[in-house]
């Protein structure tokens, strides 16, 4: 059946103007993310993930700037729209939270009031409707006794409840779409699942489409409906099944797996990727993977393979894997 899509990227390209040159953050990706669908997005740091979502909110700051393709969230190109109508867009239609809440939450401020100006800014809801909306919004979000929570500030808080503040923040206005960057990176692995289960329900009760960007493949395993792979910029892999984590395709998805600590075996040492993500702002030849590919072949260095449908939909970019490929 085919997904009903919220957001289309199509050929995004985002460029930073540097002072040694001009490098390709994200070069020419196209995705699609369906409604009530949620995508993880992983790959390195560098790898271009972090770009495209503050590419898709229009947040890109100077020196970068996006310089190709088109947004098309809920039947609109976002890139076409003035600074007015992104703001509208932004918080209220697509919301988006971070790694480390500490950093968005303003300290002087108690949690109450934060998430209250929210809603009063979008919804024009008056002081008392505002902070039954927020203390709701705080139970939704399971922070126990949320009355007493909301006269709070943010440092009488764990990092864990800090995360469910961001994500009561973020849906404070109902809105469509949620990116999370890296959204439990700062917090231990209990916390992580906690987090992680929090966001899918709320997705569910909401009808929400969700985004996860993410370094650890195992973050998303249990979440994500749809994975994409980036390096370098690019798309390596895109897959709508869940065999990507048993079966990947790409020698660098591959990687990624093997390095995640908990499909080491005991006493194994964890599996680091050799070498570095290749440096964007000099000409590369080829596959961006072959410097640390263990399977790249002579070719692999001469032409860069293009991303394409294999088997039972899924998409990847080697040329070791050849299309219509079971
Ligand atoms: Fe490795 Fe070659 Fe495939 Fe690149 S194209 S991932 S170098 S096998």
């Amino acid at each position: 059946m085919k997904q009903d899509n919220l957001l289309e990227v199509k050929n995004l390209t985002t460029r930073f103007k540097l002072d040694d040159g001009i490098l390709t953050a994200v070069d020419g990706i196209s995705f699609e993310v369906g409604r009530n669908q949620t995508v993880g997005i992983v790959g390195e740091s560098g790898c271009g993930k972090s770009v495209t979502s503050f590419s898709i909110l229009q947040l890109v700051a100077p020196p970068g700037k996006v310089a190709e393709g088109e947004i098309i969230f809920d039947g609109q190109d976002l890139l076409k729209l003035s600074k007015k109508e992104m703001r509208k867009i932004r918080g209220k239609k697509i919301s988006m939270i971070f790694q480390e809440p500490m950093t968005s939450l303003n300290p002087v401020y108690t949690i109450g009031n934060q998430i209250d100006e929210m809603t009063k800014l979008h919804l024009g809801l008056d002081k008392q409707a505002a902070k039954e909306h927020t203390i709701e919004l705080l139970r939704a979000v399971k922070i126990p006794s949320p009355e007493q929570r909301y006269h709070e500030y943010p440092h009488q808080l764990s990092g864990g409840m800090r995360q469910r503040v961001m994500i009561a923040m973020a849906l404070a206005c109902n809105p469509e779409m949620l990116i999370c960057d890296e959204p439990t990176t700062a917090l231990d692995v209990t916390v992580q699942a906690q987090i992680l289960r929090l966001i899918d329900e709320l997705k569910q009760k909401n009808n929400m489409s969700v985004m996860i960007i993410t370094h650890d493949l195992a973050v998303i395993s249990e979440v994500a409906d749809k994975v994409i792979v980036m390096y370098a910029g690019r798309i390596v892999e895109e897959s709508d099944e869940k065999d990507i984590f048993t079966k990947p395709l790409h020698p660098y998805t591959e990687a990624l797996l093997k390095s995640i600590p908990s499909n080491a075996q005991r006493g194994e040492k964890l599996f680091m990727i050799d070498g570095m993500v290749p440096n964007l702002l000099k000409e590369n030849k080829g596959c961006m993977f072959a410097p640390r590919c263990q399977y790249a072949q002579p070719h692999c260095f001469e032409t860069e393979p293009e991303l394409k449908t294999v088997g039972d939909g899924r998409k990847v970019r080697c040329h070791l894997r050849g299309e219509g490929e079971e």
